[in-house]
């Protein structure tokens, strides 16, 4: 079974919290939204990811289990 993470780019405010919880997964531009740099990261990278899911101040991101 397969994980994927989601941003809704609608809420997305630039706070880069995503980015610092998990810098390989999530990149915030100079525009201020998030980019995901990889839609479907390793297991390696799920707790990083939660952290920034749990974090996010406007809660943009969230993971969908497949
Ligand atoms: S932490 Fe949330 S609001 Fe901030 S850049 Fe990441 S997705 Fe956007």
């Amino acid at each position: 079974m397969g994980w994927r993470v989601v941003v809704d780019e609608a809420l997305c405010q630039g706070h880069e919290v995503c980015e610092a919880e998990a810098p390989g997964v999530f990149e915030v531009g100079k525009d201020h939204k998030v980019r995901i740099l990889s839609e479907t990261p390793g297991d390696a990278e799920r707790t990083a990811v939660a952290q920034a899911v749990k974090y996010c101040p406007t809660h943009a991101l969230k993971i969908v289990d497949d």
